[in-house]
């Protein structure tokens, strides 16, 4: 169905509601809130109990209160102790309800107001209480003056405040909300979470759960459902992330009702292969290898995601799969998210597969015109069997001849959309074998507790590579302060002066781009200066492609010394010869970032130092981070003591990494959960497949994107 015809109610356009014309509709869009189901989604962030008046004696600092009582007294006064109004002035007026008294503070107010404050007035307002120089105070509350007799009620339910609200009031969403809900009363919104799961888990209907969690009844323990335990939350954030788990395993299992070419690779075509390397694979490559080629030799696809910790060798294990597509005769292609990623590829690839029977060819944003044409011609004809790009790989004009593997090198950076937009490509190019799809093999470093992986991953089945090649000595980490930059910048001279290569990374989060990159062009300027005699590239985001891959290039082919780079070089860069890694302000980034980055040392047989440098003060949780980082080199407990860390209330959420976007849950948070929401959606499949669509539909709107096929 599509959603601009369905005329029920939860699909109705936010412009039938009062209130909204074309001007708020568009900042709602902002919100991303489109329709009346957007609004019921909107979760508060927290909320004010504005529904019993608080005696003033009982009143403690912190504490956000309604209040009521009589102004004794009324001042302007000037200076004090934060000149903030205009000229300094404030008005203070002093207010009691017999059981104690306290300040009002304003720092804007006219005539009127000031007026109006006069002592004998009687007046109720709400704000939050904090401790002034003498008694407690509010400053600007929300006031309104109550007349003699009259009987004005308090809420009766909890006031909600709604997250980032980008120019829409507070009173606006409230009074959707309030629209919306009353209209719930009438059954407007159908509940699609089957009963028996609702009953095992003693959640609450639908209406229930959103009308409690948009105005709670007084008598909710605010504490519980600013935790997010509520069962009126439990029941909504289950219901999403079982809508994300049902619709991966649907697409799965229309994936897999397709055919894919059986690829058999012989024992000896492998170790033909393998023993051309200059390596030897580790178990677990072996290990992992056997996985994946046992499912190219079914005619079901394959959809595996293969993990392994920076480092591991998984470029290898992707050349394996390879090699079974090409010795049938047909192509693969592996994609990978950056330029200077699919270059690397590529030249591993043309040394590992003899140019004169598999050709490999690269394309990239980079190839226009005839170089574009070229390659083009080349991948539909079959003469290259491996086709190694970026997403340009994926445009409509890129036709293969028989394309029977898609490989995704980094899949964390591409989000799960991009992933199965690739998934349709890969079907759509084999015209000459309608119905067959590529086996799709997914690569990722960013190591996640297998319970997570279970739910970001439903679609797929999972290989870990768990060791990392022998002969690596692990990288030393040294957390040091920024005062002692020189000495950092001694031993990076040293260090180059005995051969070796090292990285300067420049950080800085939360700021532009462009703020980022002057930080880097600052010091490769600052470090040319100092260290003339060694040849210091630079690579920053705002550089062009080609000028960043000659960068990374130069620095591969050891005529750069020291490579200055912004955190671009995060992902996948191999340059085994590089052994030192400082980084700047290292207490700005996230653990899962350090360890990606320091990922990019200890890659040779050289022992390898990773300098993280941070600027005092030095935080409680940032001190933490850095002396995790110290203490351990693998990726898996990196992992988990970031989610650890990050635990409930912390906003950098999996939300923000894109594996899955969430509306309202937070995987990190749920993750014990996940087995249970598997469960639910194995039962939801099996005994109540009319619910899935609806669900899908509510959960991931024009998301439907994921069951897309
Ligand atoms: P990642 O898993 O991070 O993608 P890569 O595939 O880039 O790791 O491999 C890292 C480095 O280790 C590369 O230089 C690669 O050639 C090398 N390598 C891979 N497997 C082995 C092995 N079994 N023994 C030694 N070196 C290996
Ligand atoms: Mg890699």
């Amino acid at each position: 169905m599509n959603k601009d015809q369905d005329d029920s109610f939860e699909y109705r356009s936010v412009t039938t509601l009062k209130g909204v014309g074309p001007a708020v509709a568009g900042k709602l869009a902002k919100l991303d809130i489109h329709n009346v189901q957007d609004v019921l989604f909107h979760l508060p962030l927290r909320y004010e109990d504005r529904t019993r008046i608080v005696p003033i004696g009982s009143l403690r600092p912190g504490q956000q209160a309604v209040i009521e009582g009589v102004i004794e007294h009324s001042e302007v006064k000037y200076g004090g102790r934060r000149v903030r109004g205009r000229n300094g002035r404030s008005l203070l007026c002093y207010l009691s309800d017999g059981t104690g008294g306290i300040v009002l503070r304003f720092f804007h107010f006219n005539a009127r107001q000031q007026a109006n404050l006069g002592s004998g007035v009687r007046i109720r307002c709400f704000g939050e209480v904090r401790a002034g120089a003498r008694e407690l105070e509010i400053a600007h509350p929300e006031y309104r003056r109550m007349f003699e007799n009259s009987v004005t009620a308090v809420e009766d339910k909890l006031t909600p405040v709604y997250p980032k609200t980008d120019g829409v009031h507070q009173t606006l969403l409230r009074n959707l909300a309030t629209q919306v809900l009353t209209q719930l009363e009438t059954g407007a919104v159908k509940d699609w979470l089957p009963e028996s799961i609702r009953v095992q888990y003693s959640f609450p209907d639908l209406p229930t759960a959103i009308r409690t969690v948009h105005q709670p009844p007084p008598d909710v323990s605010l504490h519980q459902i600013e935790e997010r335990r509520h069962p009126a939350q439990r029941r909504l954030v289950f219901e999403e992330l079982l809508a994300h788990q049902l619709s991966l395993m649907q697409l799965r299992k229309r994936i897999q009702a397709r055919k894919a070419q059986r690829l058999l690779l012989t024992s000896d075509a492998y170790r033909k292969f393998v023993s051309g390397l200059d390596f030897e694979l580790t178990r677990s490559q072996q290990k992992v290898t056997a996985e994946i080629l046992h499912d190219m030799s079914n005619a079901t696809p394959m959809l595996r995601l293969l993990q392994g910790d920076v480092g591991s060798g998984k470029t290898v294990v992707a050349a394996c799969a390879v090699l079974a597509a090409v010795v049938n005769g047909k192509q693969a292609a592996v994609m990978a998210p950056t330029e200077i990623l699919a270059l690397q590829h590529y030249e591993n690839f043309c040394r590992w597969f003899d140019q004169d029977v598999y050709k490999c060819v690269l394309l990239t944003g980079k190839h226009k015109g005839k170089a574009r044409a070229q390659r083009l011609e080349v991948i539909a004809s079959g003469a290259a069997q491996i086709v190694i790009g970026t997403h340009a790989l994926f445009q409509d004009e890129v036709e293969f001849k028989h394309l029977v593997l898609a490989v995704v090198d980094e899949q964390h950076r591409f989000g799960v959309h991009q992933r199965l937009a690739l998934q349709q490509k890969g079907q759509r190019q084999n015209a000459r074998t309608p119905g067959e799809v590529p086996h799709q093999l997914i690569m990722t470093a960013t190591p996640i507790p297998r319970s997570l992986a279970m739910t970001v991953y439903a679609d797929l089945d999972y290989s870990a590579i768990d060791e990392l090649p022998r002969g690596r000595k692990p990288v030393s980490t040294v957390v040091v302060s920024n005062s002692r930059r020189q000495e950092v910048i001694d031993r990076v001279a040293n260090a180059c002066k005995h051969g070796e290569q090292a990285y300067w990374v420049c950080t800085l989060i939360d700021e532009s781009e462009v703020l980022q990159c002057q930080a880097a062009e600052d010091a490769a300027a600052q470090l040319t200066e100092e260290l003339h005699d060694l040849n210091i590239g630079l690579v920053h985001g705002r550089m062009k492609q080609a000028e960043k891959t000659a960068a990374v290039e130069s620095f591969r082919q050891t005529q750069t010394d020291l490579l200055v780079a912004t955190t671009v070089i995060e992902v996948g860069v191999d340059v085994p010869n590089a052994s030192l890694m400082v980084i700047e302000n290292a207490e700005r980034l996230g653990l899962a970032q350090l360890h990606q980055l320091r990922g990019r040392v200890g890659r040779g047989s050289r022992k390898s130092v990773c300098v993280l440098m941070y600027h005092v003060p030095l935080s409680a949780q940032g001190k933490q981070r850095l002396a995790i980082l110290r203490e351990t080199s693998s990726g898996f407990v990196v992992a988990e003591k970031d989610l650890e860390m990050r635990g409930p209330g912390e906003v950098l959420g999996t939300r923000q990494t894109g594996l899955l976007e969430l509306r309202i849950a937070d995987i990190v948070r749920e993750q014990a959960m996940l087995p249970e929401i598997k469960q639910a959606a194995e039962i939801v499949m099996r005994n109540h497949l009319d619910c899935v669509q609806p669900l899908i539909r509510r959960w991931l709107g024009t998301a439907e994107r994921y069951g897309a096929v």
